[in-house]
């Protein structure tokens, strides 16, 4: 057996990232940017009132109060999407609207609240300091600032500011396209009636779902049988395919575990025992350059070895940064009684967690922990780590891995 970050560094050591791609940045969620992005333009682009109100010049309402208004004669009105056409001069008041342009000859915003209007006059209750409520050309972002470095991941807030720079085009590392192939003479497809022997496949749509949550492209391999042959044509319609490949089953200790043959005839396959409870096989695999994932068939043990070994890998193609490859483990409470395996190897415990009065995560176990039983991890919300033979007793600290987006 050999510890989890060993076998995790042998994975990352062969999932380099894609070549960048342009792509608008509309579509760019969840990607990573190849390359810094400098604004060519000021956000805001026009100095504009964040206030509805008269766009004033702070002297002239210095000492304006509710005994002693300052009365402004109005020159006119501008909304947002329109330009001023005049200045405000000494004595007068523009009436502006929020995100509209502020006139040259102003410097203070007096709000409609401190306002009431005497025919064309406006009489202003209240002092308006020179600036207040004046959005500055540039405030957000100046021109030639380097807005968002290479390597940061592309959020709703990022898309948002490229499109408010006119940046339509980004250069990003592409998210990996990913096969998924189930593997195993038993299974069958949807729910039609299981003939003796049979089980429906699972694997291959928590995988396949797996992947989208965390922005990877899908290919359904559908289901080879335990057959070399045909382990092999699909591992080899994935490799053209695809950018990388997961399969589940057949990489353990059976009589026709055949995937861990095939990637040994067809590629360079490291297979690995993993000092790991649930998912311990491992089979990898790297077909000309294309990594291939040989899982374990458990349907637990096929999900934890997707989140602890093929997601970073993934994540490491698709661009992310060393230190955003792998989940972290944050300290967090045991709530209920969690059993450690005894025979050298990590385990994982299916939890789900809470976040106590004390505002610390909470948790406890979602069931049988049997690497067959998914009712459980289906719960689940999160892994604890439980170092080996260290059972955790209600109120022991433990690790503890969020699941999730
Ligand atoms: P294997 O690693 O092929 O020996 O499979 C280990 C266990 O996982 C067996 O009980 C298989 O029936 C089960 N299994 C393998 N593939 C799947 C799958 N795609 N969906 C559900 N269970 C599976
Ligand atoms: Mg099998």
């Amino acid at each position: 057996m050999i510890p989890l970050e060993e076998a995790r560094a042998e994975v990352l050591a062969a999932c380099p990232p894609r070549q960048p791609v342009s792509m608008s940045a509309a579509d760019s969620l969840g990607l990573v940017l190849a390359e810094a992005v400098y604004s060519t333009e000021p956000v805001p682009p026009f100095a504009n009132t964040a206030m509805d109100g008269y766009a004033v010049r702070a002297e002239d309402v210095s000492v304006a109060s509710e005994e002693a208004p300052a009365r402004l004669r109005v020159i006119g009105t501008v909304a947002a999407g329109h330009a001023p056409h005049v200045p405000v001069g000494p004595g007068e008041a523009l009436r502006i609207m929020t995100g509209a342009p502020f006139p040259a000859g102003a410097d203070a915003v007096a709000i409609v609240e401190t306002t009431s209007t005497d025919g064309g006059d406006v009489l202003v209750t209240a002092p308006a300091l020179a600036g207040v409520h004046v959005r500055p050309a540039g405030e957000d972002i100046q021109v030639g600032q380097e807005v968002f470095p290479a390597g940061e991941v592309l959020g709703s807030g990022h898309i948002g500011v490229l499109c408010s720079i006119g940046s339509e085009k980004v250069a990003v590392v592409p998210a990996p396209v990913v096969g998924v192939l189930s593997t195993g003479d038993e299974l069958v497809e949807g729910a039609t009636a299981l003939l003796p022997g049979q089980i429906r496949d699972s694997n291959r749509y928590t995988l396949m779902s797996l992947l989208r949550r965390d922005g990877f492209a899908v290919v359904d391999l559908g289901i080879a049988r335990d057959q070399e042959a045909d382990i092999e044509r699909a591992v080899m319609e994935g490799v053209a395919r695809c950018d990388a490949v997961l399969t589940s089953g057949g990489v353990s200790m059976g009589d026709f575990d055949y995937v861990k043959a095939v990637l040994d005839r067809i590629g360079r396959m490291h297979w690995m025992q993993v000092a790991i409870r649930p998912a311990k096989p491992f089979a990898f695999g790297v077909v000309g350059t294309t990594p291939v994932f040989g899982l374990p068939g458990n349907p637990v043990s096929s999900m934890v070895s997707y989140e602890v070994l093929a997601r970073p890998g993934l994540r490491r193609m698709g661009g992310r940064r060393q230190d955003d490859l792998v989940r972290p483990a944050v300290k967090a409470v045991a709530d209920s009684k969690l059993h450690a395996g005894h025979d050298g190897r990590t385990t994982f415990v299916r939890v789900r967690s809470v976040f106590g009065p004390d505002g610390r995560a909470h948790a406890s176990s979602t069931g049988g922990q049997g690497s067959h039983q998914l009712h459980a991890m289906a719960l689940a919300d999160a892994l604890a780590v439980l170092p080996p033979g260290r059972d955790a007793a209600p109120g022991d600290d433990i690790d503890l891995i969020f699941l999730g987006p």
